[in-house]
């Protein structure tokens, strides 16, 4: 949890949250007076040249591929000069905690030969005012005088909150608009690029991301199987293996582990060989570390039980099934039960051509997409998950939007009503009727499509838990080939 400022007047629950924290401010306190006292070499956080590369990174093929052009920048910052093209400056690397960002962002100096200074905004949460920004500002200035360097902010959440937020306090704002100074006032001849890590991009001021501060993004997902087979196969290298390790089986039983997850696997099964007086790491030593892994303090809610997963690939199976079946549903490209942030899983869907105008009948077959997770939730267990939240209250104003803007309702026929307009108690009823009555019709679609195909639901819902991602053409060959579209749109 981050923490709140607490004022005077809070409530009890406040107080007794600041009670809570009350060491750990008197802690950091002293801490900040020992620094400052130590005189202004401190404020600049550790420089370093990283020695790792990219090949210290396993997987996330994607994110090194748009992270190399601005090794390629700070390598030769000249050339790009010339060329006239524009110097990158900010990059935003956003995802989940043991995902790799700070490991990448080491690895861009690595591969660069630059000097990487790092700070971690954290730090400046709960700290006299103005420090934060004093930090900012010689961390930069340092930064500046090596250039061609790289600057690290770990977590920049903590001070990047949208402003307003009522988390949000003077040395938030301090510290952020500093950083903004810093990004707006880089001469052309600084060869000077910024990368910010968060696993919270979506709480980040919006000011960060403007064009010429963070406005790149790179974004990574938790590895997939076969990124956590290539993981662990890195931090393997150092350890000797038993010849009975099975390093893919590994991969296969941990999904929704993290790369930092992985790595402590390794060495969690490294200890418990010592433990052992083992000279060898075996299968079962690994299996065990796996098992504390996910059991561990670190991991808590990420872990996922066996019925939760399952639960996931029938969510998902069903949206992938219902938009395959209706035949002016967009068809679905791409299904998996992977979670990225905080979402069980994702099934992505592409129309065949782009789309101006849209018929009663397709937004019913896109109201029957996103409700067939729900349905098929539903269908097979008889009961549903708050894992449909999301779906219903996109279809809810899917089917809002289809009675007041574009006259869809039966009874309403033909009408549209402002937003914000006055409607009569009578109006509002009806159009709370019609928008109950478009989502039933859509959720008994969705069903009755489920119900029908259930054979290929069960397949789709096997191969997801044994490929947890399924391309456009694994999904054609489980599915089969699409209904024919009408002719008419
Ligand atoms: P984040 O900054 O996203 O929280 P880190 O970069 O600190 O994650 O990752 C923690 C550790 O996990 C790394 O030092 C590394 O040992 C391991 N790790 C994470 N992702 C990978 C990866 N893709 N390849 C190899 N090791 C990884
Ligand atoms: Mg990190
Ligand atoms: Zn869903």
């Amino acid at each position: 949890m981050n923490p709140r400022p607490v004022r005077p007047g809070g409530s009890l629950q406040q107080s007794l949250l600041a009670l809570g924290s009350l060491s750990v401010a008197v802690g950091l306190a002293v801490w900040q007076q020992r620094t400052l006292g130590r005189g202004r070499s401190d404020s600049v956080t550790a420089v370093e040249r990283p020695e790792t590369t990219f090949s210290d990174v396993a997987g996330l093929i994607e994110a090194k591929e748009e992270l190399a052009e601005i090794v390629t920048f700070l390598r030769d910052p000249e050339r790009f000069r010339r060329m006239g093209a524009r110097m990158p400056r900010g990059v935003l690397l956003a995802g989940p905690p043991g995902t790799g960002k700070t490991l990448l962002a080491r690895a861009v100096a690595g591969e660069a030969g630059v000097p990487f200074f790092a700070m971690s905004a954290s730090q400046f949460v709960e700290v006299y005012v103005g420090v934060g920004a004093k930090r900012v500002r010689d961390l930069f200035a340092a930064a500046r005088k090596a250039s061609p360097a790289i600057v690290f902010i770990d977590e920049i959440d903590a001070i990047g909150r949208r402003r307003g937020d009522s988390q949000s306090h003077q040395e938030y704002e301090q510290t952020l608009n500093q950083i903004l100074v810093e990004l707006d006032g880089f001469h052309p001849r600084q060869a000077v690029v910024v990368i910010a890590a968060t696993n919270r991009s979506d709480i980040l001021d919006p000011a960060l991301l403007r064009p010429g501060r963070f406005d790149r993004r790179v974004e990574l997902s938790l590895p997939d199987r076969a990124e956590r087979a290539a993981i662990l196969r890195v931090h393997a290298q150092d350890k000797p293996l038993a010849p009975d390790v099975d390093l893919d089986a590994l991969a296969a039983r941990t999904v929704g582990l993290s790369g930092a997850d992985l790595e402590n696997t390794l060495n969690e099964a490294a200890l418990l060989a010592l433990r052992r007086g083992g000279d060898e790491i075996t299968q079962a030593d690994l299996e065990e570390a796996v098992d504390r892994v996910i059991a561990g303090p670190s991991r808590r809610s990420r872990a996922l039980s066996a019925r939760e997963r399952e639960t996931i690939a029938v969510h998902e199976a069903g949206h992938a099934l219902v938009a395959h079946q209706l035949a002016s549903a967009d068809a679905p490209r791409r299904v998996t039960i992977l979670g990225r942030g905080q979402m069980g899983g994702a099934t992505v869907l592409a129309p065949d051509e782009d789309r101006r105008l849209w018929t009663r009948g397709q937004f019913l077959d896109r109201l029957a997409v996103l409700l067939g997770g729900y349905a098929a939730e539903e269908y097979r267990y008889g009961e549903v998950t708050t894992g449909s939240s999301g779906d219903l209250s996109q279809a809810s104003a899917l089917a809002q939007a289809m009675v007041t803007t574009y006259g869809m309702g039966k009874s309403l026929r033909g009408r549209a009503f402002d937003a914000n307009g006055p409607v009569s108690d009578e109006t509002s009823r009806a159009i709370d009727e019609e928008v109950s009555a478009l989502v039933s019709e859509a959720l008994e679609l969705a069903s009755r499509t489920i119900a029908n195909a259930s054979d290929r639901l069960d397949a789709l819902v096997t191969a997801l838990l044994a490929e947890e991602t399924l391309d456009e053409a694994r999904l054609a060959e489980i599915l089969g080939p699409r209904p024919v579209r009408p002719a008419l749109n």
